[in-house]
């Protein structure tokens, strides 16, 4: 027993935070969590969830369409209804919420709601009551924000994706701003729910990072199915009036919109919280600089999460939580491995990506053999929607070792996990070859390329 109040102080109740608590608290750790917001953070309460829930409603619209060429006649049009969607997506997220509170709960970790500034090496404050914690290690999961233009002429009148879950009114028209994962996302989401949607992105082509072939095809399919994407374009101001918004760009285009939603990044939250004051480094994007360990420059003060900038996604959070938590109260010793992370877009199309990209592949190896397939999907046939499957594999011509696989078309996402699985173990493209396919899928081209 140590004289501190707590074993481990967790300061954010998200993906992270909540796994590193249970699972420390598992091991025998006496943990405290504090959270200032909701317990379940970006992913469950404003991010992932809410936002595959929006996906799924976006869709109706095509899979409406497409009824017809199967035989199916709707009577009426279908209505949407934006009010009961938000309504039934936040008890959803109220529910989640529970089980989030009540899995720390049985593992015995003490919950307090309120934000934690940190006062020490081994201090810190809860502000809704001024008390004060100690804890041998504190360990800080609180995530990131939203970036927004403050800088932009009539930046208070565009939203980021935090708002676009509540809003009071549907837009009937809509401008995304940025090219990433959450706008490329958003685009689809407002599209597929009927509101005329532009994307506006600063660069050449959207999804800068991903594969070249999934940007280009990802932009020619979000333009088939209706979004007005421009590239090399920015907002140099929004002005309002009783009618909605004038957008213009700075090459002087001026587009109508009721709803601006920008996309363009998110920061770690490490404003305010007592960091730097306690000696903890960060980098020039204020996120906590960590050793693979997942250990800040002060020894005691730990962070895991979208708050170190590693990768920026649930599952590696949970993964860092996990190994932290293990490494220090399991007595088994592990880190995360980063360099494989398969990940998902939920545009529409969907996107799955694993490994390295050509570009990267090209830079990295001397001799890469690519396979690529194009087709339109079996669904989409009787229905004659437009809109093609794409998948490829990159394969290191040398050793035979798969090097990257990106596709993208219905349930590239759920595809990917298990591509994800078998890059990990090091597959080849003769492994791939030797397994049979399953027939008819989409996936099993990837069994049949030559
Ligand atoms: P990203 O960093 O992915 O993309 C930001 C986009 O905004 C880029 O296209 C960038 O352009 C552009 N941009 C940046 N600054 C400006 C600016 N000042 N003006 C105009 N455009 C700008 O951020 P997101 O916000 O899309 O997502 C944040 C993180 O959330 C991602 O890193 C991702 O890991 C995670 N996420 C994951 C999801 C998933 O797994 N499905 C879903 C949603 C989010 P440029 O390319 O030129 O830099």
């Amino acid at each position: 027993m140590t004289n501190f109040d707590y074993d481990l102080f967790v300061i954010g109740a998200g993906s992270g935070g909540v796994r590193a608590a249970r699972i420390a608290a598992t091991h025998g750790a006496r943990v405290g969590i504090a959270e200032e917001f909701r317990y379940g953070g970006t992913c469950v309460i404003r991010g992932c969830v809410p936002k595959k829930l929006f996906v799924y409603a976006s869709k109706f619209t095509e899979e409406f369409a497409n009824a017809d060429g199967y035989g199916w006649s709707l009577n009426g049009t279908p209505t949407f209804d934006f009010d009961k969607l938000v309504e039934n997506k936040d008890k959803e997220i109220t529910r989640l919420e529970g089980i989030y509170r009540r899995n720390l709960d049985k593992s015995g970790v003490e919950l307090h709601d309120s934000r934690a500034v940190i006062e020490g090496p081994n201090t810190v404050r809860l502000l809704s009551t001024d008390q004060v914690i100690t804890a041998e290690r504190i360990l800080v999961a609180v995530g990131a924000t939203p970036n927004v233009d403050a800088g932009l002429v009539g930046c208070e009148h565009t939203i980021t994706s935090n708002e676009a879950f509540h809003l009071s009114e549907f837009p009937k028209r809509t401008i995304v701003v940025g090219g990433g994962y959450i706008a490329v996302e958003f685009a689809g989401i407002f599209n597929g729910m009927g509101s005329e949607t532009t994307l506006v992105y600063r660069g050449e082509e959207i999804l800068r990072g991903f594969d070249m072939d999934l940007r280009t095809g990802l932009h020619e399919q979000m333009e088939e199915k209706g979004i007005t994407v421009k590239t090399k374009s920015t907002i140099a101001s929004i002005e309002k009036h009783e009618g909605g918004l004038t957008v213009t760009t700075h090459a002087g285009e001026v587009i109508e919109a009721d709803q601006v939603l920008y996309a363009i990044g998110r920061r770690p939250n490490t404003a305010g919280l007592g960091l730097e004051e306690a000696g903890v480094e960060l980098d020039k994007a204020g996120a906590i600089v960590v050793t693979p360990q997942s250990q800040s420059s002060v020894p005691s003060i730990f962070a895991v999460g979208d708050v170190t900038n590693r990768a920026n996604l649930t599952p590696v959070a949970i993964r860092e939580g996990h190994a932290f938590a293990d490494s220090t109260y399991g007595g088994k010793e592990w880190h995360v491995d980063h360099s494989m992370i398969p990940t998902a877009v939920f545009s529409q199309p969907e996107i799955g990506t694993a490994g390295l990209t050509q570009e990267e592949a090209e830079a990295r190896f001397d001799n890469i053999d690519i396979y690529t397939s194009s087709f339109r999907p079996m669904k989409n046939t009787l229905s004659g929607k437009p809109g093609k499957m794409f998948l490829k594999m990159l394969v290191d011509a040398d050793t035979d070792k798969i090097l990257g696989i990106h596709i993208m078309g219905p349930d590239s996402g759920e595809l990917i996990q298990i591509i994800g699985v078998t890059l990990t173990m090091g597959a080849t493209k003769a492994d791939y070859d030797r397994t049979i396919a399953v027939h008819p899928t989409a996936a099993e081209e990837l069994v049949t390329m030559r």
